[in-house]
């Protein structure tokens, strides 16, 4: 059943009622693209990818529209609307945006925690929650989760007493939660894929192969410390060279390169000087993109409708670049 609504706050739209409650026509229409919290990864890209036009249509095109030009950008927005508008809780459990999301909130609860409201702070930490549990139920990134939790517990505690907004039993509270959190992820035990293949079955070739694609030095240095034969692998030069040049460009590499090197450590130490200096290549499936035309910031796999005639051309918004919008 649906009906016109003459009441409701937004007066015209078409309403639906539905097992969570009253939910507007436009946003059930575009279920099909929409995150489902019981449906694996693999599944729902391949559903949103098979979506047909007219669903694709159906979908809100969310977007916040930015005013000004560089440092002086600013959303027209708060925060805790952002992230609500941008479904940031929901897109935690999206595999293409949930480095994003994660980046986003480390960025907050490091460097804004004080700034943060009362509705900021109860997104940002159910957030955290989802995040968590993701991790748990697929069992991937448990290690880094855990130390994105220690993260927090510090800046938590480091910032008490220096002007937290909320009470400090709310933010007791906060500190308990990811306490819990991170003791679950410590006690979690892996699931024994007895009788599957492991990785360590697979040819040398095909190893190496995998290692090579890594872009994060960290995953790498933890793979090569589970046993010799992978630290071995590890340590094969060539793969810091493909390392140096998906991060830098050679403009930046001949500043540091020092022929006095030892010629296997040549660019693992390359790596490490360029990376202190420019940092690191960061690429995410699915990010906040501005549109150049319309100054729209909107999710970039989802698109937004252009209100300007130019050519719909977007801008990479970092997760820094999104947080320096609000000015906090
Ligand atoms: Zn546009």
């Amino acid at each position: 059943m649906s009906f016109h609504s003459h009441y409701w706050p937004s007066y015209g739209d078409e309403w639906v009622r539905s097992h969570e409650g009253w939910r507007r026509m436009a946003d059930v229409g575009g279920e099909v693209l929409r995150l489902n919290q019981t449906e694996n990864e693999p599944t729902r890209i391949i559903r949103t990818n098979n979506a047909t036009a007219s669903d694709k249509q159906n979908i809100p095109q969310t977007c916040i529209y930015i005013r000004g030009r560089a440092k002086e950008r600013q959303i027209s927005t708060c925060l805790s609307d952002a992230l609500n508008i941008f479904e940031i809780k929901q897109s935690a459990s999206d595999i293409r945006r949930s480095n994003y999301v994660c980046e986003i909130l480390r960025i907050l609860l490091k460097e804004h925690i004080c700034k943060l409201s009362g509705t900021a702070q109860r997104i940002i930490f159910q957030t955290v929650e989802t995040l968590v549990n993701i991790a748990l139920s697929s069992e991937m990134n448990l290690l880094a989760i855990k130390n994105f939790l220690d993260e927090i517990t510090h800046s938590i505690i480091t910032s008490s007493g220096t002007g937290l907004i909320g009470s400090p039993g709310v933010w007791k509270r906060h500190l308990q939660m990811v306490t819990n959190l991170a003791t679950k992820v410590s006690a979690h035990k892996y699931t024994e894929n007895t009788g599957k293949p492991q990785l360590l079955d697979l040819p040398k070739e095909c190893l190496y192969n995998i290692i090579s694609r890594l872009t994060d030095h960290r995953d790498i240095i933890m793979l090569g410390s589970a046993n010799s034969y992978l630290y071995e692998l590890t340590c094969d030069p060539f793969i810091w060279e493909k390392l140096c040049y998906y991060h830098f460009t050679e403009k930046q590499m001949m500043k540091y390169i020092d022929v006095t090197d030892d010629e296997s450590h040549h660019w693992l130490s390359l790596y490490r000087k360029c990376s202190r200096k420019y940092g690191l290549r960061r690429e995410y499936t699915d990010m906040l993109v501005m549109c150049i035309g319309c100054h729209a910031l909107h999710w970039k796999l989802q698109g937004h409708n252009c209100i300007s005639d130019e050519d719909s051309v977007v801008e990479k918004i970092e997760p820094m670049d999104f947080v320096s919008l609000f000015h906090l």
